[in-house]
């Protein structure tokens, strides 16, 4: 269970986060969604550990994590851009983070070719990202991402490069893969589709607080007030 107590975040005088608190369950899929600028990035940075905490805390099980560098606490990260290394074939890619996690090579062979399997990336094994496409690509980061294992994925906008149909496809894939492997996802966005899709509970931010933290059926049928219902409703 990962607590968020009170964090606060300023850059200057600009409050970024107003001492916002969020509890996250253990194998739950919430979502952060808001508007540009609402602070979605800089909360998922500071679970990461990418960002300073100004004030509060952030623990995992109890135990506070803020002087935990990001590498030690353990989560699986996907991002917008994918990052991959241009020179590394998609399974070099993804054995890569079970080097860095200390994993020996016997046990590494066997989960790549797991999460290949999984994302059904395994014709594309010897390829460079180059000869990939956009979600195909963003299928090898999300494999680098969960082939460690990790109890909790942090994901900012990963759909958010690919296009429309690629992005309802790998919408689905997160959704199965969240359903078979059972890990708890942090999930960023501003795309109210997106979240009402996938989440088990979305926490609305605007202006750096939360104005209402629900499920999607909760969100959607009683929003908190008009900002909530504008936002959540407006695709529909
Ligand atoms: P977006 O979807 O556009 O990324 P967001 O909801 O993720 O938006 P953040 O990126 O967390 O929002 O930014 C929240 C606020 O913090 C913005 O007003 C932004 O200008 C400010 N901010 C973020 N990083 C910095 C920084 N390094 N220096 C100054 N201000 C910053």
């Amino acid at each position: 269970r990962i607590d968020v107590q009170a964090v606060t975040r300023q850059f200057g005088k600009n409050v970024v986060l107003d001492r916002l608190s969020l509890s996250i369950e253990p194998g739950e899929f919430l979502t952060l969604l808001g508007p540009s600028g609402s602070g979605k990035t800089t909360l998922l940075g500071m679970i990461a550990g990418f960002q300073p905490v100004d004030g509060g805390e952030i623990s995992v099980d109890g135990k506070p994590i803020q002087d935990v560098p990001t590498h030690k606490r353990g989560f699986g990260m996907v991002f917008q851009n994918y990052a991959l290394f241009p020179h590394m074939t998609v399974a070099q890619n993804i054995a890569f983070a079970l080097r860095m996690a200390g994993i020996g090579r016997r046990d590494a062979e066997s989960r790549v070719r797991e999460v290949l399997q999984i994302l059904r990336l395994g014709e594309h094994e010897h390829k460079l990202p180059s000869q990939l496409s956009g979600g195909q690509q963003q299928r090898v980061a999300i494999g680098r991402a969960i082939v460690t294992r990790p109890k909790v994925v942090l994901m900012d906008e990963p759909l958010s490069a690919l296009d429309r149909r690629l992005r309802e496809s790998t919408l689905v894939e997160i959704r199965e893969l969240h359903r078979s492997l059972g890990m708890t996802v942090i999930f960023v966005t501003h795309d109210q589709s997106e979240a009402l899709a996938l989440s088990d509970r979305i926490a609305v931010l605007d202006g750096g607080r939360i104005v209402q933290l629900g499920t999607p059926s909760q969100l959607y049928r009683e929003p908190a007030n008009r900002f909530v219902a504008g936002f959540v409703g407006e695709s529909n």
